[in-house]
């Protein structure tokens, strides 16, 4: 295979500091090694986890940040010892593009978990000690063949790209918790994950109820494949599930009341967060104790995961609901994702950058 000596400076998308829109930039990329898929991008999503470490607003961010972990593209070229892929396939990467591969969660597929810790595609340290990884805002990606997934052709690729972040994110507590047939399950928040989360669940044959606190969105709750809708601002609503859920999935990115949410579980109900708001919840152990309940997170999923989600999605026609963005409007559509006016995921065409 012939190979680029040096991929080098890369186009890409930035922010300096966390007070500083995203503009401009240029990223150094390694050129292939042994093992490693290079990707041109075609699409990339945009997740609430890119605003969060933008704006540091969980610390640690290491600027400059090229955010993006929602990624599809063409290979265009693979190492020596590449077998999975060849140049020309279709190929995505999600949240990570390493891991120690050798402990206990490694070697069961649960990467996402990995004990010496996983290697995030973005504002993470590659393990060889090149620096920043610097993730899908950007024209050109690399990674280990392990961690670059098969994509489904028979979908339309800009609805594909948030399968890789949203679209795992709430397939693998749904797996993990045995969400099926005969379930009532709440998703909190109709966003990016809250929306996956809904036509995930439909498909799985559980009845699912929109938990939202936005009133227009009850129509395309129901298109989604949400049999009832909830607006948490309304008392009657609210009180309407109370103890009510097997099953909670919770969303949402900002700090809010997860009391509201505990409490319209039944005895034995689950709420798993995969949302991360930024500051610690308050909760009496009595709402959790009156009625056995467990409150869980659950963290995207591992690469075996992501790509049985991927082949699931091509078999039942599922990908995500986007609008399809230039690079240089990405800053406005960070403010509209803190507004919660997206439906339901923002994808950047990288043509445009
Ligand atoms: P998003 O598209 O912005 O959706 C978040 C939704 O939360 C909003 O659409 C809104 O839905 C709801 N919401 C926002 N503010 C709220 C408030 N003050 N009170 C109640 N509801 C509110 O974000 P996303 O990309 O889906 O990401 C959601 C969260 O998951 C983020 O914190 C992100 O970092 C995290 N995340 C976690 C993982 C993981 O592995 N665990 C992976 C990816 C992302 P309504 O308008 O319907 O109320
Ligand atoms: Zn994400
Ligand atoms: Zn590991």
């Amino acid at each position: 295979m012939i190979l680029k000596k040096i991929m080098g400076k890369i186009k890409a998308y930035a922010a300096q500091s966390a007070e500083a829109p995203l503009s401009d930039w240029s990223v150094e990329r390694r050129s292939p090694k042994p093992h490693d898929v290079q990707l041109e991008i075609l699409y990339c999503g945009v997740c609430h986890s890119d605003l969060h470490t933008v704006r540091n607003e969980w610390g640690g961010t290491k600027y400059p940040v090229v955010p993006g972990h929602e990624i599809v593209g063409r290979v265009t070229a693979v190492g020596d010892h590449v077998s999975k892929y060849k140049v020309g396939d279709l190929a995505g990467i999600g949240c990570m593009v390493d891991s120690c591969r050798e402990c206990d969660n490694c070697k069961e597929g649960l990467e996402q978990y990995c004990s010496n810790g996983m290697v995030g595609t973005y504002n993470g340290m590659e393990k060889d000690g090149s620096g920043i990884t610097y993730g899908g805002y950007s024209k050109q990606i690399l990674a280990h063949e392990d961690f670059v997934l098969k994509i489904p052709e028979n979908l339309p690729l800009e609805g594909v790209a948030p399968l890789l972040c949203a679209g795992i994110t709430t397939y693998s507590p749904l797996r993990y918790w045995k969400v099926g047939k005969g379930d009532k399950v709440g998703v909190v928040g109709l966003g990016g994950l809250g929306h996956m989360g809904v036509k995930l669940a439909a498909s799985m044959g559980a009845e699912v109820t929109m938990l939202s606190h936005s009133s227009k969105k009850e129509a395309d709750a129901n298109r989604l494949g949400a049999s009832k809708f909830i607006l948490t601002s309304d008392g009657k609503q609210v009180k309407s599930v109370k103890k009510y859920f097997d099953f909670i999935l919770n969303t949402v990115s900002a700090d809010h009341d997860y009391n509201l949410y505990l409490n319209m579980l039944k005895t034995n109900g689950v709420m798993v967060c995969v949302g991360v708001p930024f500051s610690p919840a308050k909760i009496p152990a009595g709402t959790l104790v009156g009625q056995r309940r467990s409150l869980a997170g659950s963290l995207i999923g591992g690469i075996p995961e992501t790509q049985e989600m991927l082949d699931y999605c091509g078999a039942h026609n599922i990908v995500s609901d986007v609008e399809v963005i230039k690079m240089n409007e990405i800053n406005e559509a960070y403010e509209r994702m803190l507004k919660g006016d997206v439906r339901y995921r923002f994808v950047i065409d990288m043509v445009s950058l």
